[in-house]
């Protein structure tokens, strides 16, 4: 009976302590899953956001951009390299991501600017350019040469290599090809980034006195294109424009986006109407005979400088006159020239511009 009393205690004995065993087991268990998932939650977010931080201030942050924009051997110390597209000969040519930011300000900005304004846009350019990288954004019938770039202003932004400086800046050339490799080497890597993204790094010639907001012409706010004022932009050749169209050739050029159009060359004055303005005066919507069309729209149809326009219907002719140059969102190259005049670093410029933002340097990921 004793035995059996002593059996059944150690029984019981025996039942709680694995009891005991299987809930210690179980929360250890829980405990590393929490681990994992919190480590794994923790690496995504680095992806996620392509960047990572030491944790010390005042250290320089880093982006992280994959190893396949890296030469093959030793990707710890390559250099990041892209693949250029180029439009004219349709050939993918590959390059350093340095030697590709020299071609790009050379075609972008003048290369008489200031080495303040130089260095601004050789950060914009090598933005611009990175963003297109970290988000794989290829180009059509292009992915498996990986481009990700081309040298359409148009499209991507514009590019030109060795040869065509040479034809652009004559005996200037070495000059001026020494000035831009040194603004650009002195801002090797950067980007700006905003909340952990390479930002869209959208610039133009001249605003004509202020900068757009992005919400008025994506009809979304973006926290870093916001409008700004933009100073001694007048001598950008294309700051103002004049445009002088017959009323035939008005109704014509109209027509043949719009064939339902209708618009009678006489008495033109009655039937254009601008709708609506931006805060900037850039023209949002324009009513021309019985359809609207955006400013934006307006713009391309008849080869304008700007969307900040207006429109002088006369007897024979209409007349219309532009200030600014581009889309007038983000940095202004001519307000940017200006401001390295007036004594401003290439920071305080980008700064100026894009509201919000961080200087961060592209690293490979290793
Ligand atoms: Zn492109």
């Amino acid at each position: 009976m004793k035995g059996e009393v002593m059996r059944r205690q150690l029984k019981k004995a025996f039942l709680i302590d694995t009891i005991f065993m299987a809930a210690a087991v179980l929360l250890l268990l829980i405990a590393n899953i929490a681990m994992a998932l919190k480590n794994t939650a923790a690496q995504d977010d680095s992806s996620a956001f392509g960047f990572q931080t030491s944790g010390k201030e005042n250290t320089e942050k880093s982006f992280l951009i994959n190893s396949e924009n890296a030469e093959k051997a030793g990707v710890a110390k390559a250099e990041i390299y892209i693949n250029l597209l180029r439009k004219d000969t349709k050939k993918v040519e590959r390059m350093s991501l340095e030697e590709y930011v020299v071609g790009a300000v050379a075609a972008e900005m003048p290369a008489e600017f200031p080495i303040e304004a130089l260095k601004a846009q050789a950060v914009a350019c090598r933005t611009y350019a990175m963003r297109k990288v970290a988000r794989k954004l290829l180009h059509s019938g292009y992915e498996r040469q990986k481009v990700y770039l081309c040298d359409d202003f148009a499209h991507c932004q514009a590019y030109i290599d060795k040869n065509q400086m040479k034809q652009k800046w004559g005996k200037n050339f070495t000059k001026y090809y020494q000035k831009l490799c040194s603004a650009v080497m002195a801002t090797k890597g950067e980007v700006l980034v905003y909340n952990g993204e390479i930002i869209d790094c959208l610039f133009h010639a001249a605003s004509g006195g202020r900068t757009e907001d992005a919400r008025e012409v994506f009809g979304q706010s973006i926290p870093y294109l916001k409008s700004v004022v933009s100073r001694g932009e007048e001598a950008c050749p294309k700051f103002s424009g004049e445009f002088y169209f017959s009323c035939d050739e008005f109704v014509k050029r109209l027509k043949s986006f719009y064939p339902n159009l209708k618009l009678s060359a006489k008495d033109i004055a009655s039937q254009v109407k601008v709708l609506q303005r931006t805060n900037t005066q850039r023209v949002k919507m324009v009513k021309v005979g019985n359809i609207k069309i955006s400013g934006e729209k307006f713009r391309q149809i008849f080869g304008l400088y700007s969307t900040e326009f207006w429109i002088y219907p006369q007897q024979s002719r209409i007349e219309i006159r532009t200030r600014g140059y581009g889309h007038g969102l983000g940095m202004s190259q001519w307000g940017a020239g200006y401001l390295a005049r007036q004594g401003k670093s290439y920071k305080e410029i980008l700064f100026y511009y894009y509201k919000n933002v961080k200087i961060y340097r592209v690293k490979l990921k290793v």
